[in-house]
């Protein structure tokens, strides 16, 4: 028999057709030739089952949603309080590429902005093993597959990245980064370029909401401790400089990616996913984030409501 949740997510996708507010990315020429009007969501619950509807096979490169899985590998490595000492955890409230630095410690602000994040990616890789291998291997064991690049967008983004290479220099300059500012920004735009589908990353997300095991294979990937900061992160920063509107009208940990892709999760109940390419001023889908308000109101999702 048919899932009614799957007859829910056809009517959600069918309900939010006519918004069509917004524009794809254009500062990566490959995202600008998007097609907007392709859409897709998934739901997947802490026991791995997996419910999907739209273009539930698109492939699309997952952009700052590998933020917090990065995060947290640096966790692992270095350790919560190793990590703090580098990486701050407080809202910029300043879009996503500025060079957003707490003026005491000159630590980039958070992991969700691109100075945090490509000063995270220089913190996971070593001489012997190369950040960007790590983390397709991470998104592996996540979504149960091989992650490729999708090589066309991390080429277009290589093209244009004077604005992250920018931000590089100035965290190298002001001792903040633990690589070449080069060889950085290339591992982390191709860690960006990661191709995944709105199944995968709720797949991904689920395995956060389930405490860092991944549901279907039963495998420890995070520790609670990190899984926990890496969520409470993505609560307060994983929206830019929308984080504080998100966190009061949605209510979940999520984040957001620059080619129309979000993800949220409701700790120990599930992890959801949406896609569409067209991006509000801060960067997010404007579907999307309609698609989630409609997700938590109507699945009574909101993290700050009695159950
Ligand atoms: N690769 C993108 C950049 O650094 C990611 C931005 C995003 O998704 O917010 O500009």
């Amino acid at each position: 028999m048919r899932s009614p949740i799957l007859d829910y997510l056809d009517t959600l996708i069918a309900e939010t057709d006519h918004i069509v507010g917004g524009a794809p990315a254009d500062y990566i020429p490959e995202l600008a030739a998007a097609d907007p009007d392709t859409v897709a969501v998934a739901l997947c619950t802490v026991n791995g089952t997996v419910y999907a509807s739209g273009d539930a096979e698109h492939h699309f490169s997952i952009q700052s949603m590998s933020k917090p899985f990065a995060y947290a590998l640096a966790i692992e490595d270095h350790g919560l309080d190793g990590i703090r000492e580098k990486i701050g955890v407080e809202p910029s409230g300043e879009a996503f590429n500025e060079l957003s630095l707490d003026p005491e410690t000159g630590r980039p602000r958070n992991p969700m902005i691109n100075a945090g994040a490509i000063a995270t990616h220089a913190l996971i890789g070593s001489e012997h093993e190369p950040a960007l291998g790590r983390v397709l291997d991470f998104f592996g064991r996540l979504t149960g597959r091989e992650v490729q690049l999708d090589q066309a967008v991390a080429d277009s983004e290589l093209a244009t990245a004077d604005r992250n290479l920018g931000l590089a220099y100035l965290l190298h300059a002001a001792g903040q980064l633990a690589g070449d500012p080069q060889e950085s920004v290339t591992g982390y735009i191709r860690q960006c370029a990661a191709s995944v589908t709105v199944s995968d990353l709720a797949l991904m997300a689920a395995t956060l909401a389930n405490g860092g095991i991944q549901p279907r294979t039963g495998e420890r990937l995070l520790c609670r401790e990190s899984t926990r900061q890496l969520l409470s992160v993505m609560a307060t920063c994983g929206m830019y400089d929308a984080a504080g509107d998100w966190l009061t009208s949605v209510g979940i940990p999520a984040k957001s990616g620059v080619a129309g892709g979000i993800i949220g999760v409701l700790p120990g109940q599930v992890g959801v996913a949406v896609f569409s390419p067209r991006l509000d001023g801060h960067g997010n889908s404007v579907r999307g984030v309609e698609m989630m308000q409609r997700l938590s109101d109507d699945l009574g999702l909101h993290l700050m409501e009695a159950s």
